[in-house]
């Protein structure tokens, strides 16, 4: 048996992100925003990014910035890879060699199947599923380069699990379907490289995505359909993000981790 003085163990310390850089898109907003707030208390510091013209991402470095760690706010689209690019060399030049990622960037719109229009289509997979791929693709480029490893969470959603009931969103549903798989593939990809990638599927969320005018009324019956009876709050997604992200999950890589209040448990 191992001798009690030769157990070295820190639980504590394994989610400690202290010296770490991270990179958010999505971060002007809902569950990108809390998760670089958290990151940020965590002790990585945190390149933000999103497409949003208001004060989204000036309120998540504002935050950042009184936990004393430092970050960089980048409006891009993650639908374009020069900007990807840019930005992965932004957050290196200004924060140091990039090891955490998490891509939040996406959007969600609803057309019943035969009278969905190519367009409406393709918008939403060229941010959700391209735009992941995109974003990957850019933070493992500098992550290899470097060689320091890393680790990667995609958000994705219940929904690449299930199909929601009563929502028309063949695409969405098909885009976060393809998160899940393609996490799991680019995974195996950098398995022997040191760098992870996981993902995760939250259930209903309380974020402006969930505000838009046709949703309201059916906030009700989301909860209903939740065992836990409620939607998540924002904050909920942090934990798993930073566990995800951690030296907590090791040994953890192409998982896809639901965080649904129990949703796809019936
Ligand atoms: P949100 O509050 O709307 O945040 C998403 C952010 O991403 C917004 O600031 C959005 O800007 C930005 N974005 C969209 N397209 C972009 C692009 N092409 N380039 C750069 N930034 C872009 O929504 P959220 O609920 O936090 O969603 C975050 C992620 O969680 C999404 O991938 C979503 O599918 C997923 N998710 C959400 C829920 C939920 O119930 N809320 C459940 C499961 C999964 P705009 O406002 O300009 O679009």
């Amino acid at each position: 048996m191992e001798k009690l003085a030769e157990i070295t163990l820190n639980a504590p310390a394994l989610f400690d992100l202290t010296g770490r850089v991270a990179l958010v898109t999505g971060a002007g907003s809902g569950i990108g925003q809390r998760i670089a707030m958290g990151l940020a208390q965590c002790g990585a510091d945190v390149g933000l990014l999103d497409r949003r013209t208001d004060d989204g991402l000036a309120q998540t470095a504002e935050f950042i910035a009184k936990t004393g760690r430092r970050s960089v706010e980048i409006a891009a689209d993650v639908t374009s890879e020069d900007a990807l690019a840019d930005a992965v060399t932004r957050v290196e030049a200004e924060l140091g060699a990039l090891t955490l990622a998490v891509n939040a960037a996406g959007i969600a719109n609803a057309s019943p199947c035969e009278d969905m229009s190519e367009e409406q289509y393709q918008t939403l997979m060229d941010i959700n599923m391209k735009g992941v791929w995109l974003s990957c693709r850019a933070e493992g480029r500098a992550m290899l380069a470097h060689g320091k490893g890393g680790a990667i969470v995609n958000i994705a959603s219940m929904s690449g699990v299930i199909v929601n009931r009563g929502l028309s969103q063949v695409h969405y549903n098909a885009s976060k379907a393809g998160v899940i798989h393609m996490s799991k593939s680019m995974a195996m990809e950098w398995v022997d490289r040191g760098i992870r990638v996981n993902s995760i599927s939250p259930g209903y969320t309380a974020t402006p995505m969930n505000t838009r005018p046709e949703m309201v009324h059916q906030t009700r019956e989301f909860e209903s359909q939740t065992p836990m009876q409620r939607m998540a709050n924002v904050d909920e997604m942090v934990g798993p993000a930073v566990f995800l992200l951690s030296d907590a999950a090791s040994y953890c890589t192409g998982v896809d981790l639901l965080v649904d209040g129990g949703f796809c448990c019936w």
